[in-house]
């Protein structure tokens, strides 16, 4: 630890973000950036917003914004684009962010839009660059070595286009405790060594592809429904994207992570039902 101390575990899963020192250690690569950025923020109408509680959507070329209603008092806004020169400096002030959305970025949108932007709660706004782990390094990459692996963003960063990375990291941290409490029921303790090792594989085995596929897939919505004003991409986003392919594309949403182990009220572990059991 950064004071000197040191804590002996069984297992360590590292859950510390984009940025991941555990990552890092495992051998994977750093996380690419899309030249992509977002912003987020929260407008707040203490009389109440009187919208109708539905997702609205603007896209023109290079941006794509929306906002949606999260109950009667409370708006979330969002807005993506491409690479700002200003990026940085943002990212620290949110009077900024403020003032380059709503005088810059999203001059030519709904006024229903800015109006939106213009009741934010300044210390919601955030400024992101958005960032992924190439679905190849999810496939062929070392997401666990011995007794440590890696879990949420830490494991699979993903542009935020299908809205799965933080949905993806709860399904991480379902299959994970199935894996260990499958384990403890086993071996009737928790174990260590090559046993923990192992529970990690199996772990690792059953998210690869599944993250791999959500990184993939949100990759390409947030291309199809951002790039260009061309006839072919009007064609690919409208034609193609929203009537075809975003059904499909976004029933990978529904996500069977299957059922934890429980404990009978005698105490006695058992499993109960698993469809996913691996052994
Ligand atoms: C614009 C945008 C919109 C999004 N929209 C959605 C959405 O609609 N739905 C959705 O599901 N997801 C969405 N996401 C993704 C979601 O925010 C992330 O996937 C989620 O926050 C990942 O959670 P995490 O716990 O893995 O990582 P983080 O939330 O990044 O948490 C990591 C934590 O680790 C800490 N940490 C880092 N390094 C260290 C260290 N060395 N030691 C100790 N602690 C450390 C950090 O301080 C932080 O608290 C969006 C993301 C963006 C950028």
């Amino acid at each position: 630890m950064e004071d000197g101390a040191s804590i002996k575990a069984k297992a360590l899963i590292g859950c510390d973000g984009v940025h991941s020192v555990v990552a890092h250690w495992l051998g994977l690569r750093a996380p690419i950036d899309s030249g992509r950025w977002a912003v987020r923020g929260l407008a707040v109408y203490p009389e109440g917003h009187g919208l109708n509680l539905e997702i609205q959507q603007f896209v023109t070329s290079g941006k794509r914004a929306g906002f949606v209603p999260l109950n009667d008092k409370e708006v979330y806004w969002f807005l993506t684009s491409k690479f700002s020169s200003k990026g940085k400096d943002m990212a620290r002030d949110p009077e900024l962010i403020m003032k380059e959305v709503t005088d810059n970025f999203a001059k030519d949108f709904p006024r229903q839009y800015l109006k939106v932007v213009q009741r934010s709660d300044l210390s919601t706004l955030t400024w992101a660059p958005l960032m992924f782990r190439p679905p190849w390094d999810m496939i062929f990459g070392n997401l666990s070595k011995g007794n440590v692996t890696v879990a949420g963003d830490a494991m699979h960063p993903m542009t935020p286009d299908m809205g799965q990375g933080g949905c993806s990291a709860l399904e991480d941290a379902v299959v994970l405790g199935r894996h260990i409490g499958d384990s403890i029921i086993r071996n009737k303790r928790f174990v260590g060594g090559d046993q923990m090792a192992g529970v990690l594989e199996r772990y690792v085995k059953e998210r690869r592809w599944r993250a791999a596929g959500l990184i993939t897939g949100s990759y390409l919505s947030g291309w199809v429904q951002q790039e260009g004003s061309g006839w072919f991409t009007k064609f690919l986003r409208d034609v193609i994207f929203y009537k075809l392919l975003f059904i499909v594309l976004f029933s990978v949403r529904d996500y069977n992570c299957g059922k934890l182990p429980s404990v009978t009220s005698n105490g006695t572990p058992r499993l109960e039902n698993n469809p996913r059991k691996v052994d």
